[in-house]
């Protein structure tokens, strides 16, 4: 399938979505509780499968009800479920993994790494048939899995309840608001009056920054309160190693500063003790470092000066697909973006299909691409198609100067990144 069927293939979703949310009611395939799947996404540049290993029943269902079939494709990995007497697909979500971009770097030539990584389904009433698929840089799929499930012989255990749950921000039912969940990494036990500070004063960042601010009845915070063993966060570049709840450490897939979880799913037994949309991740640690990929997780450092902007820009990337709007930065991946595809993510474009991006907040009389002005300029903030994003200078463009997907920006979303969000944020609160 090649890119032009893709976006038939997400427009036809989007219009299955828009039927499904009239015509299908989630009591008519599920109950009102979560399957997880917990898989090894194995392989290497030119290798890839994945294998399951086990089934979690948890209680309730938290993710939306009224439109089960996801709008938004932006990721690598797409998740269908189609009941299997009708053929209807009845649940779809997509979201991208550490493993998508492991294969594009050095090492993930040759080496084969084998990563954990978790999908939630509502549990299925009926056998159903459940497919896998991953879509590379070209947008090209390739079918991961193709199975069948039958609730009645599936062998799952039942999630357990380990941690209180502190509740930060309240707004409306899980099934009807965006929930946010933090999970605190390197908090020992004498760290505790820490965690708690710091639950908040992350809470806070998000509250005080644009769309959420604007959209608080549409979104929950919690926080699981989950101790360490050790204090710190393990940094193998300066041999300094700890024990904490979720081993999170810096120099993923060999970058300094990106700040991963490598144990995805203990990741989400750890979870599932609150109801959870997005899982953020806040490492006590003062090295500066973060992380975020599309409905995965994110990571955040927490001392410093500047925790605020990377929580902000993290949680672009795992709510909104938001790609990084900068590109001058050390980062290992290779052949980001092929030439003559368009990017999936919403604030990229080749201008291969520039229709399909924000060419409608473009003003008339915009040169394209848009030469760009310093700070102060009367068209600094002008949206336009600026040269350069997505870590490559040359033939990829972003829509504005100024972004916190740019530069260490807190609370500056340009408004095609602010739109995506608010997009997202709606769609979890329908
Ligand atoms: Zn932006």
């Amino acid at each position: 399938m090649k890119k032009g069927n893709r976006i038939a293939v997400v427009f036809l979703f989007f219009m299955l979505g828009a039927v499904s949310a009239n015509a299908q009611h989630f009591d008519d395939y599920f109950v009102d509780k979560t399957l997880r799947i917990s898989y090894l996404h194995i392989g290497n540049k030119n290798l890839e499968y994945l294998q399951i290993d086990h089934f979690t029943l948890v209680d309730h269902w938290n993710g939306t009800r009224s439109q089960l079939v996801e709008p938004y494709q932006y990721g690598d990995i797409l998740i269908e479920v189609f009941d299997q007497v009708s053929k209807k697909l009845i649940y779809s979500r997509s979201y991208s993994c550490l493993f998508t971009e492991y294969r594009t770097t050095e090492r993930g030539e040759t080496e084969i790494a084998r990563m954990e990584e978790c999908a939630n389904i509502p549990m299925p009433k009926k056998p159903v048939r459940l497919r896998f698929t991953s879509f590379d840089r070209k947008n090209e799929p390739t079918v991961l899995k193709d199975t069948v499930l039958n609730p009645a012989d599936l062998p799952v255990q039942p999630a357990k309840k380990e941690y209180d749950v502190m509740n930060l921000h309240k707004g409306n039912s899980p099934d009807k608001a965006l929930d946010l969940l933090f999970i605190p990494d390197g908090y020992a036990k004498s760290d505790a009056k820490k965690l708690d500070y710091d639950m908040k004063r992350f809470a806070k960042y998000v509250m005080n920054c644009t769309p959420y601010k604007e959209n608080r009845r549409h979104v929950n915070i919690r926080a699981i309160k989950g101790f360490s063993e050790q204090s710190g966060i393990t940094q193998p570049q300066n041999n300094f190693y700890v024990n904490t709840l979720l081993n999170c450490t810096y120099n993923a897939i060999d970058l300094d500063r990106y700040l991963m979880c490598m144990g995805v799913w203990n990741l989400h037994e750890v979870a599932d003790d609150a109801p959870y949309d997005a899982i953020i991740i806040i490492c006590n640690s003062e090295k500066y470092g973060g992380g975020g990929i599309y409905n995965f997780y994110c990571t955040v450092y927490n001392q410093g000066e500047y925790p605020d902007y990377v929580v902000v820009h993290e949680m672009g990337h795992l709510i909104g697909g938001l790609a990084d709007e900068y590109y001058t930065s050390e980062v290992s991946v290779q052949d980001f973006y092929p030439e003559g595809v368009e990017p999936t993510e919403p604030n990229l474009t080749t201008l291969v299909d520039f229709g399909s991006k924000w060419a409608d907040k473009v003003e008339s009389g915009t040169p394209i691409p848009t030469p760009p002005v310093s700070k102060g300029h009367p068209d600094y903030d002008r949206i336009g198609v600026y040269e350069g994003g997505g870590y490559v200078a040359k033939g990829v463009y972003r829509p504005t100067l100024h972004c916190t997907m740019n530069s260490i920006s807190y609370n500056d979303f340009c408004p095609v990144c602010r739109e995506t969000l608010e997009k997202v944020i709606r769609y979890y609160s329908r």
